[in-house]
């Protein structure tokens, strides 16, 4: 049997739980996925054992003393690996017309340029960048279709969502008798908590997520609910629905990881293991199915799947999603933004938790927001939106 040509790969954010997960995939198949790049901020280390791994063509350091370190290691070991920094070279190594796939897994507002350089270059494109398309959503569906993109969810959820719509459905076509989707979330770490136990919850409690393993500034977005919320926005561009047509519904054991419901009655769900292997490997793989390391679901073990409304009261940041996505005008683009500022002030203990809802309700209520019509327009809304936002923060604090 004549082989395969290896898919070419780069993966932005590759010391990140979702670069790292890509990884542990890609070393199960060296013959059918090529490393070309790997990027990240700042961990040298976590770098510097990536590259003796995987023998990368170029690793991309956003920060350039980070690069300038790396440089130095990678040299003293003899590794053909070159050392780039900075945006234009995320952005030329989510571009070169080597690479077929790209992962888009860098956190927050700062993955939109390089995903959307992918994006604009034609590539397969694993999507688990959702800030990017909250952000940006309809110019970066325009990018899809206009370079011809093939666009693959990474979340969880709309990976489910992916599997149990119509085969061959990509992102942007028009639902096909389809009546809703479910999206299902776990409820987070305090989704049993009363709300004065919320009002004095700490970084490291909103990071200790019940069923997943993920990044800071996710895991805050998971107690928050905002996660919910950003998945509800994803949704919408993907799949080319109103939220008014996804339900959102608490599932505490993360088994199921979306449904979609049809025309005649029939609910399709997806299940598996809580393990972002399996959304990973099967995005890599597609239309095909690989290994991915992922232990088979033991139902007898899990035993029950329960279900319940998600606490509007409780994690306000739900309802402000749902908001920002019914208004458009920039909403959502605003939301991602403040929701950044604030979880980030959040992580470094300078707010509390409830604080976090507090500052983005504000930031949206009192913006003058517009409809953004160009990427630099975005990213306008976005700086104007941060400002605000963290203006809100400072002057409560001067007042402490
Ligand atoms: P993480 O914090 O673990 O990793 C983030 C990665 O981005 C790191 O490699 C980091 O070096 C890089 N990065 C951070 N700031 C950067 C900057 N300014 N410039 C360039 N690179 C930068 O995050 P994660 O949990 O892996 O999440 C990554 C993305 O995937 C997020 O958008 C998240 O919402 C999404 N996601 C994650 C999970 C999960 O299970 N972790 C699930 C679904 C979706
Ligand atoms: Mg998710």
């Amino acid at each position: 049997m004549a082989s395969v040509k290896p898919q070419c790969i780069t993966v932005l954010g590759s010391t990140g739980s979702i670069g790292v997960n890509t990884l542990d995939v890609i070393a199960r198949h060296r013959d059918r996925f090529d490393v070309f790049a790997l990027t990240a901020n700042t961990q040298v280390e976590k770098m510097l054992a990536q590259c003796e791994q995987f023998k990368p063509v170029y690793a991309v350091m956003q920060d350039p003393t980070a690069a300038s370190v790396l440089e130095k290691e990678l040299k003293k070991s003899g590794s053909a690996t070159q050392v780039l920094s900075g945006l234009a070279d995320l952005e030329a190594v989510a571009a070169d017309t080597k690479v077929d796939t790209v992962m888009a897994a860098i956190v927050g507002a700062a993955g939109l340029l390089p995903t959307l350089a992918a994006v604009k270059a034609g590539k397969k494109v694993l999507l688990a960048n959702k800030e990017s398309l909250v952000m940006a959503g309809s110019l970066f569906m325009a990018a899809v279709r206009d370079a011809n993109a093939v666009l693959l969810p990474i979340d969880s959820e709309h990976n489910a969502m992916f599997q149990c719509l119509p085969t061959g459905y990509n992102a942007g076509l028009p639902m096909a008798s389809v009546r809703k989707l479910l999206l299902t979330g776990s409820g987070g770490p305090f989704r049993q908590w009363s709300l004065q136990q919320i009002q004095q919850a700490t970084p490291a409690q909103a990071c200790n997520h019940p069923n997943w393993s993920m990044g800071q500034k996710i895991s805050v977005d998971s107690a928050t609910l905002m996660n919910k919320g950003l998945e509800l926005i994803e949704a919408c561009w993907l799949f080319d629905v109103t939220p008014e047509s996804i339900d959102v519904l608490i599932h505490p054991q993360s088994i199921i990881h979306s449904m979609v419901e049809y025309d005649d009655g029939s609910v399709l769900a997806q299940m598996g293991n809580p393990d972002m292997r399996t959304p990973i490997a099967h995005a890599l793989a597609w239309p095909n199915r690989v290994e991915s390391g992922v232990d088979s679901l033991s139902l007898l073990d899990v035993a029950r799947l329960d279900f319940e409304p998600a606490k509007h009261d409780a994690f306000p940041c739900l309802g402000l999603s749902m908001s920002a996505a019914k208004q458009g005008m920039g909403m959502p683009t605003v939301l991602n933004a403040a929701n950044e500022v604030a979880v980030a002030a959040f992580l470094r203990s300078e707010i509390g938790f409830t604080d976090i809802a507090r500052i983005i309700e504000h930031t949206m209520q009192s913006i003058n927001t517009w409809e953004p019509d160009s990427i630099e327009s975005v990213l306008e809304l976005d700086v104007a939106a941060r400002k605000i936002a963290l203006e809100q923060y400072t002057v409560n604090q001067t007042h402490a």
